[in-house]
């Protein structure tokens, strides 16, 4: 943590990558923090300007296929970001973020465009896009509780050897191929919108655990409690 332990969150390219709320996720993120007595500060970082190495977390939201070549770009050579992750930051990235965190993606274009290579996944479009609710179960290593969430995404994302799934699609289409999500050690990304923090307070504690160096116990929130539940009953009945 930099600045007398003050954690550092860099919410990256929040104009571009900011379509569909996901910058909420920093807000969840702090929030959770300072309920455990741990000050945080969000930090945006806006198409053009460097990406510091200091922060201790890197969020990467969803946005448009031409958004997200413009991010991919301005990302791309970034040392800062690359350096930091091969220290040990943590990134957690949305949909269009994880596409680009992947190896390589491809959109309606047909350009095949390259990602950070931060995460073994390639991905293509697929036949329709899969927009709606989204069940998965967690299946990544300390598991978190069933995942809900929203995809509005064309493309499909195929992992390589390195990458481990984050989750198994119940309902919805997620990576493609029965799987949501992608994990390399502290590096994860999901096609959940929501945001998908407030909707996984587990998922939002998983990588707070790996920010912190130890796993953080859970919290009593009635609200975020409610929010869950009623999240996890809507997506039971058939819609
Ligand atoms: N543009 C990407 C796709 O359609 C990502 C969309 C998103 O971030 N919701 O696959």
């Amino acid at each position: 943590m930099t600045r007398e332990s003050t954690v550092a969150i860099g919410l990256l390219l929040p104009d571009v990558l900011g379509t569909y709320g996901d910058s909420g996720n920093a807000q969840v993120l702090r929030k959770r923090l300072q309920w455990r007595g741990i000050e945080a500060e969000v930090h945006p970082v806006r198409l053009g300007e460097p990406v510091p190495s200091w922060f201790d977390l890197y969020l990467l939201g969803g946005g448009e296929d031409d958004a997200q070549v413009l991010a991919a770009d301005h990302l791309r050579g970034q040392r800062g970001l690359l350096g930091a992750v091969s220290a040990g930051a943590v990134v957690f990235g949305v949909c269009a973020g994880l596409q680009v965190l992947g190896t390589s993606f491809r959109g309606l274009d047909g350009v095949r465009h390259d990602g950070l290579g931060l995460l073994d996944a390639t991905t293509e479009p697929g036949p329709r896009r899969a927009v709606g609710e989204v069940v998965a179960t967690a299946v990544a290593e300390p598991v978190c509780g069933p995942l809900t969430g929203f995809e509005n995404h064309l493309g499909r994302t195929r992992l390589g050897q390195s990458a481990d799934p984050l989750g198994r699609i119940v309902r919805g289409t997620g990576n493609g191929d029965g799987h949501e999500g992608a994990v390399t050690g502290k590096v994860v990304a999901t096609y959940l919108h929501g945001p998908v923090l407030a909707r996984n307070p587990g998922l939002a504690d998983l990588v707070l655990g790996w920010l912190v160096g130890h796993p953080l116990p859970p919290l009593e929130v009635t609200e975020v409690d409610h929010l869950r539940l009623e999240r996890l009953s809507t997506r039971s009945r058939r819609s």
